[in-house]
């Protein structure tokens, strides 16, 4: 039984599928989401959607995205970022999350049913098997039961209790939203930055943008807000005139605004029993890692590891958890060493921040950043 049918949950059934698992996957939502952020797919995520021959499709679907122009609320150029100068000669992909989920929902085989608008009530762990209750008022006998149900996870909170020390804010909220507006900028890929906020756009291929706001904020709750446009729109007062106009624009449209705060996720252990947690549910890193999908990835190919080759569910969620636990806390710390200089607060860190970037030698960034993926990509390899 798979609680939530996201990157971690389809990726999942389709690896269990390939070690003589059937599983049930329930979803909360009607259906796959129809829009989505934009994301990159590097290192072990990249491979591990290699090795499930999917790579033609997500390419088909993927954007090109070359060169991050950032400019300041006056439209002065500030730098330009080339996610390359980054990733150096690593294979990645832009993709949007509801293009690679569809492509993971298309992958399934029959092994593997999805029930959309049904999610879990309650689960007890009976050491033979897991007795799942769904809303539908149905029982559900599962081998196993994994919570797949994102960063604010339900299966997490009835496992452990509520979510307390294990929630790490990293002082950030972001939002995003897609805005019916044709292609404006020079470049696909454009950022309007300012101290505490940062503002990007992608062209979408149907001519829409895709929107993502990132800004500072020390507030608690404001994922809760009732007017997410409002909430915006003071974030971005100072902001450039695009940024606003556009913001009134998905505002009028009545465009679905998400707003959530990027907090990590670290927990001392990620099952109990029978009872698993994958993806962001176990230990979201949030977008500035920009692992979080790909390690969702890579760690469902573990679990299918873990299980093929442990007779036992239960020593499978140990022997997956020890493996997978050193790439996660890499990732950790490297979020919040980044977290830290992400988006500088004070006029005077922001300025020297882009003066440093502009400046500093691409080949120093790209080695910098490339061998941390290498890296990660030899952990997972590692049996
Ligand atoms: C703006 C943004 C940019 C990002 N950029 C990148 C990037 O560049 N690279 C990268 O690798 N990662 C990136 N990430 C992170 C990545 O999107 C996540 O790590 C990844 O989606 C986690 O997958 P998941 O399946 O664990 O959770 P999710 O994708 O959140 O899926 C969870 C699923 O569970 C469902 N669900 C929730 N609760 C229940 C319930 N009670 N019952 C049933 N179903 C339920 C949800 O509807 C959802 O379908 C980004 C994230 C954000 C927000």
């Amino acid at each position: 039984m798979i609680v939530g049918a996201g990157v971690a949950g389809l990726a999942a059934a389709w690896w269990l599928d390939k070690v003589g698992w059937r599983s049930l996957v329930v979803e909360r939502a009607p259906g796959l989401r129809q829009n989505g952020y934009m994301l990159g797919l590097s290192g072990p995520g990249f491979e591990t959607v290699g090795r499930m021959g999917l790579l033609d499709k997500l390419e088909a679907a993927s954007y090109r995205i070359d060169e991050n122009v950032y400019r300041d609320s006056s439209g002065r150029e500030l730098l330009r970022l080339r996610y390359r100068d980054f990733i150096r000669d690593l294979p990645y992909l832009a993709i949007r999350r509801n293009d690679l989920v569809q492509a993971l929902a298309e992958s399934l085989s029959d092994t593997a049913e999805i029930r959309f608008g049904e999610t879990v009530t309650g689960f007890e762990d009976k050491g033979t098997h897991v007795d799942v209750a769904l809303e539908c008022g149905e029982t559900v006998k599962a081998d196993l039961l994994i919570g797949a149900d994102g960063f604010r996870s339900y299966t997490r909170q009835t496992l452990f209790g509520p979510d307390g020390d294990c929630l790490q804010p990293l002082g950030y909220y972001f939002s995003v939203y897609d805005v019916d507006a044709p292609k404006q900028f020079e470049t696909d890929f454009v950022s309007y930055a300012e101290p505490g906020h940062l503002a990007e756009y992608y062209a979408l291929h149907d001519g829409r943008l895709a929107a993502m706001h990132v800004w500072r904020d020390p507030r608690s709750g404001l994922e809760r807000s009732d007017d997410k446009a409002t909430l915006l729109k003071s974030i971005s007062v100072g902001s450039h005139p695009q940024v606003r106009a556009l913001l009134d624009q998905a505002d009028g449209a009545g465009d679905p605004i998400i707003v959530d705060s990027l907090t990590m996720i670290d927990l001392p252990r990620w099952s109990k029993g029978r009872v698993l947690l994958l993806g962001d549910a176990a230990h979201c890193l949030t977008l500035v890692s920009g692992q979080g999908a790909g390690m969702a990835l890579a760690s469902a190919e573990m679990l299918g590891e873990a299980l093929r080759v442990s007779d036992d569910p239960v020593t499978a969620l140990g022997r997956h958890e020890a493996r997978l636990r050193p790439i996660i806390g890499r990732l950790q710390a490297r979020s919040r060493k980044m977290a830290a200089i992400f988006i500088p607060q004070s006029p005077f860190a922001f300025h020297l921040r882009n003066f440093v970037m502009r400046n500093m030698p691409r080949a120093w960034l790209g080695r910098y950043f490339s061998s941390a993926i290498r890296a990660e990509i030899e952990l997972v390899r590692m049996r």
